[in-house]
């Protein structure tokens, strides 16, 4: 089967370099391949260049340039802020405050701490994946010493007050870190606004390099390395710094930033007209995180009856690529913990996918997108072994 055409609906699992990012890191890989921390004219050309970079950074966020610190990515980013958090903070008993829909990468670090005794709260969300932030408050205990919760979740989109968290988190003098990986780009972020201590970005998610991205680290506050060596990154993260994917992150932020409003109103128009198409067209449809604020360019729709590992690889077939939220481990299909933490069923968290719009989604790919998915998910459902009595599309 020849495919005629090509949509890429899985921006949240990562994005295309931006053409001008990599024109900007080429000459980092070649003629401009001095070591950032030599004093000769060949390390400073490259200082000089990461120093920019940071600069970059920091005006996405509306943070000093002294306060971020580059990393390998948003995992790496979730682990510093998580783990040099805790090992920072005094005391014998530390208790950290979460949700139920984290990312692994800030999921699996809570639980690896919990392993080494330290309490954990794991906060539950509502029917569209907010939490309230009186919860927070209710949770908060003399010894919690943070407060880690993302910005936008990766497989539904929705947004969490941070603001009010922010607040919570200040007049209980507990550090406060958010993971803005899946926010970083689609929608303003600004430190000062929303009141955290630490954030994590990812320039892969936004038109960057994958393998690299900062941490914000608010001036002040305690964060032992979860790294040990040199003394770069101002001795919170040691290692030669990866100066062409720093240069990279630095030319997406200054992106990002510019095209950032623009962006954002027209993939949310092409996402709004995307689930209504797909509403109207599909019996049972359902959008998860309907209710809630969330970033433009995520939609997360279940198609009862349907499991989405097939959908997602008939899409597949046809040119089309989105991503399903659950993990296949052992032969066994997990369904994701963020549908089941919003109250879907095993079922229907196993029939959910994940579409996530980009900068350079067109009208057309949304007409493709809705021309081929009733279709499958109509043929799907035909020969489901769970089928129940739903009409076909015609
Ligand atoms: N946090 C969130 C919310 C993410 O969506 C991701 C990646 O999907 C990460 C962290 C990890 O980022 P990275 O791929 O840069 O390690």
């Amino acid at each position: 089967m020849t495919i005629t055409r090509r949509v890429y609906f899985d921006h949240n699992a990562t994005t295309p370099v931006d053409r001008e990012v990599l024109e900007a890191m080429l000459p980092y890989f070649s003629t401009e391949y001095g070591n950032a921390s030599s004093i000769h004219s060949f390390g400073q050309g490259s200082r000089a260049a990461v120093e920019r970079a940071r600069g970059a950074v920091a005006a996405l966020l509306g943070a000093k340039p002294s306060e971020i610190v580059f990393t390998s990515g948003g995992t790496e980013s979730d682990n510093l802020a998580i783990f040099g958090v805790v090992e920072g903070a005094p005391g014998a008993r530390k208790h950290i405050i979460t949700t139920q829909i984290e990312h692994s990468a800030a999921l699996n670090s809570c639980q690896a701490l919990a392993k080494r005794g330290i309490d954990v709260t794991f906060l539950a969300v509502n029917r569209d994946g907010v939490l309230d932030a009186a919860e927070v408050k209710r949770a908060l205990r003399p010894e919690t010493v943070l407060i880690t919760i993302m910005h936008a979740n990766n497989e539904i989109g929705t947004l969490q007050p941070l603001e009010e968290i922010g607040r919570i988190a200040a007049e209980a003098d507990v550090w406060f870190h958010a993971d803005a990986v899946q926010s970083a780009g689609k929608i303003p972020l600004d430190v000062e606004k929303l009141g955290v201590d630490l954030i994590s970005i990812s320039a892969h998610k936004f038109y960057g390099p994958k393998g690299v991205g900062a941490l914000y680290v608010r001036t002040g506050t305690k964060l032992e390395p979860v790294f040990h060596g040199g003394h770069h990154e101002r001795d919170r993260r040691p290692g030669t710094e990866n100066v062409p994917g720093i240069v990279g992150l630095g030319r997406a932020a200054e992106l990002a930033l510019e095209k950032l409003s623009e962006d954002a109103a027209r993939v949310a128009r092409l996402r709004d007209r995307f689930e209504q198409g797909i509403l109207a067209a599909v019996p049972d449809a359902r959008v998860n995180g309907a209710g809630a604020a969330r970033v433009p360019n995520t939609s997360n729709i279940s198609f009862p009856e349907v499991a989405s590992e097939s959908l997602l690889i008939a899409l597949d077939l046809k040119g089309m690529a989105c991503s399903s939220g659950s993990a296949c481990s052992s032969g066994a299909v997990t369904p994701s913990h963020v549908l089941t933490a919003i109250g879907l069923c095993a079922a229907d968290a196993r029939a959910s996918l994940r579409f996530s719009l980009g900068r350079h989604t067109t009208e057309a790919d949304v007409d493709y997108a809705l021309a081929i998915l009733p279709g499958e998910v109509a043929r799907l459902r035909s020969i489901s072994p769970e089928k129940k009595k739903v009409a076909p599309v015609s």
